[in-house]
């Protein structure tokens, strides 16, 4: 026998299960709405077009080398990252307040900021949404989180933001509860608070001495302005929080394997700096050595080029209205049917999902008898949505909530 046999199976992780369930389906009007990807007007992937033309380049390039970055990774790179967060005229980039760290996508930027403040700080209670990203809590716990706490966040009733309940929660976090919070397009719900609402925020997480954990998969996917899209954690920065963030470029540049990521963090004094960019190096020397240099160098110099920059800004405008014109077009469809419910917060939700309120028996039905494949949730990938397939998800919709 093997000394394996002590392994058991674990669970499915049910995203991709679901994608995994839905290339395997023959049928002909499958749909996927299970994978937070972007999908074009023909449902296929969209490779960014200023992208192609960057690797086109960059594969003529003899002197790129496959050499290996430093620990922390490209200097050009984090730098630019955090100050397309922070914006170009951050106080505390300026002061030396702010710096960032290449890392492995945002799952990475999670995981190694988490460390620093478990190892370092020797924070352990760390509170996240309900719902939230089904990651978070897992990341959190591998790094060191013995205290998972959940805050309340979504109200399926109104289908909104539970405020109140988030503010009680909040109000109830012992002093250095990591807090997590996502920077814009809440993923599951679509729903962000309001800037009142993060200003409420920020008022009880600095009464109780909370630490600001912002997640930023999404910058510029929201509102299709990057810097809308950066105003909570600007607006933290400003207010003279310490804080760090984690920057994905998975979604607004299509980046998803190559795991281009920054951790972008903030303090209140410059003279940290050093000792803590020395024990980030240890943490990520540990973990995975230094990361890979594809993808950032693509970032990197879109992000350094005006020209190229306003490609990609363009891209991002492109992505984030083809998103809104199709949660118009689905609301639109169900009104069309007379679908019982009012649907409006489908067009009030922002950013890649929609929280449709589906029941876990109804996305089942949508399922099993449409090939249309949703989270258990019901949260559902809008720009799955096409003009050639909104109608047949409207009358599958119907048929599930009125049967
Ligand atoms: N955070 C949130 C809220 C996400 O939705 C995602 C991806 O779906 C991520 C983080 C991290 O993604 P990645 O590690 O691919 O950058």
């Amino acid at each position: 026998g093997s000394r394996f046999q002590v392994v058991q199976q674990g669970p499915p992780i049910e995203v991709f299960q679901l994608n995994r369930l839905y290339m395997e389906d023959p049928h002909p009007s499958k749909i996927n709405l299970s994978i937070g990807a972007y999908r074009d007007e023909n449902g296929k992937p969209w490779v960014l077009p200023v992208v192609r033309k960057m690797e086109k380049q960059m594969a003529n390039d003899e002197t790129l080398l496959h050499e290996y970055l430093p620990v922390l990774g490209m200097e050009q790179f984090s730098a630019a990252s955090t100050a397309m967060l922070l914006g170009e005229d951050s106080p505390a980039i300026a002061s030396g307040r702010a710096f960032g760290v290449q890392t492995l996508s945002g799952t990475g930027s999670l995981r190694v900021g988490a460390e620093l403040l478990n190892k370092h700080l020797k924070y352990t209670n760390f509170y996240y949404s309900v719902p939230t990203w089904d990651n978070h809590h897992l990341v959190f716990v591998n790094s060191g989180f013995t205290n998972p706490r959940t805050y309340r966040y979504w109200n399926a009733k109104q289908r909104g933001i539970d405020f109140e309940g988030l503010i009680e929660d909040l109000r109830s976090a012992p002093e250095n509860s990591v807090v997590l919070l996502h920077a814009c397009a809440h993923n599951p719900t679509g729903i962000d608070p309001t800037q009142e609402q993060w200003e409420k925020i920020a008022d009880v997480m600095e009464e109780r001495k909370l630490f600001p954990f912002f997640d930023s998969a999404y910058q510029g996917f929201a509102s299709g302005d990057l810097d809308q899209d950066a105003w909570a954690v600007r607006y933290f920065v400003k207010r003279g929080f310490e804080l760090v963030c984690a920057q994905s470029y998975a979604k607004n540049f299509g980046l998803y394997n190559e795991r281009v990521g920054n951790l972008a963090i903030v303090v209140s004094d410059a003279s940290v700096v050093p000792a803590m960019k020395s024990q980030l190096t240890w943490i990520v020397r540990g973990m995975y050595s230094n990361p890979p240099a594809h993808g950032a160098r693509v970032v990197t110099n879109v992000l350094a080029n005006k020209q190229l920059f306003d490609e990609w800004r363009e891209h991002i405008k492109a992505m984030s209205s083809r998103v809104i014109e199709m949660r118009e077009a689905l609301r639109a469809e169900l009104i069309k049917l007379g679908t019982p419910g009012n649907w409006d917060h489908i067009v009030k939700q922002i950013g890649l999902f929609s929280y449709t309120g589906l029941t876990q028996r109804q996305t089942e039905h949508l399922i099993q008898e449409y090939h249309i494949y949703l989270l258990k949730s019901g949260r559902i990938n809008v720009c799955g949505l096409n003009p050639n397939n909104v109608q047949y998800m409207a009358r599958a919709m119907h048929d599930a909530v009125t049967k």
